[in-house]
């Protein structure tokens, strides 16, 4: 995104301190050493480190440049990461051809240049590119859970004709885990069964609705699905951090 915007980041992951002294000369001239040199290493942050006038001055004079260490990921991990995410990125441009990869620190960025505060939500907008866009005073709970109904799962209820635990059947009354239900009028998720057709009802948060409703003030609005997504009234403009 440019040196300039760069060098604001890095003065701001620094907490504008200096990381020699840590404050401690009191210089307020604050500026940003490349650990490697700029030709070899490069303007990413991960090469830059925040440092005040003072001990730039003296780390140079004094040639002690090799104290700070650049930090990188392993390079095994860091291939490994790059041929999965390649893997993936391709696929996922098949099905849609608009995709785009982003990283942290262009997030990261956005979000300071438009003094935002830290949150998922306003992380989403950044990463959206739009991150002042007018809120639609809806949001969206997500959550991602097992379903057991993979074949390990089934196999062993099977064997012998008979459970093996003393949990409840998958189906109660039609009716199974993380199904989306309401339940007098509101929605929420069956987070737990009982073979009897009682069940525990919760909102994706954990907020209990009802610890043992009864299956017949049951509607069922939607399949469970390994993610859920709880509809909610709520305010998704993003905070102002404070300068
Ligand atoms: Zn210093
Ligand atoms: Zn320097």
């Amino acid at each position: 995104m440019g040196f300039w915007n760069v060098r604001e980041y890095v003065l701001y992951r620094d907490n504008h301190t200096c990381q020699y002294c840590k404050g401690k000369k009191k210089d307020p001239v604050l500026q940003v050493h490349h650990i490697e040199s700029r030709k070899t290493g490069g303007d990413s942050p991960d090469n830059l480190i925040t440092l005040c006038k003072t001990c730039h001055h003296e780390i140079h004079e004094k040639g002690l440049e090799h104290i700070f260490q650049r930090k990188r990921p392993p390079m095994r991990d860091a291939s490994q990461m790059t041929a999965m995410r390649w893997a993936m990125f391709s696929r996922i441009r098949e099905k849609y051809s608009h995709a785009n990869i982003t990283y942290g620190y262009i997030t990261k960025c956005i979000r300071i240049a438009n003094g935002l505060s830290k949150s998922h939500m306003v992380d989403a907008r950044c990463i959206s590119g739009d991150p002042l866009a007018k809120p639609s005073g809806t949001v969206y709970l997500l959550k991602f859970v097992r379903k057991n109904n993979r074949q390990l799962h089934k196999a062993t209820i099977l064997k012998g004709g008979k459970r093996k635990s003393n949990k409840a059947p998958r189906f109660v009354k039609g009716f199974q885990l993380f199904d989306k239900v309401v339940y007098e009028r509101k929605e929420c998720f069956i987070f737990g069964r009982r073979s009897s057709g009682y069940f525990d009802l919760r909102l994706l948060d954990g907020t209990k609705v009802h610890a043992s409703a009864s299956w017949k003030k049951l509607k069922r609005v939607e399949h469970a699905s390994t993610l859920l997504i709880e509809r909610r009234k709520g305010d998704s403009s993003p905070t102002f951090a404070l300068a």
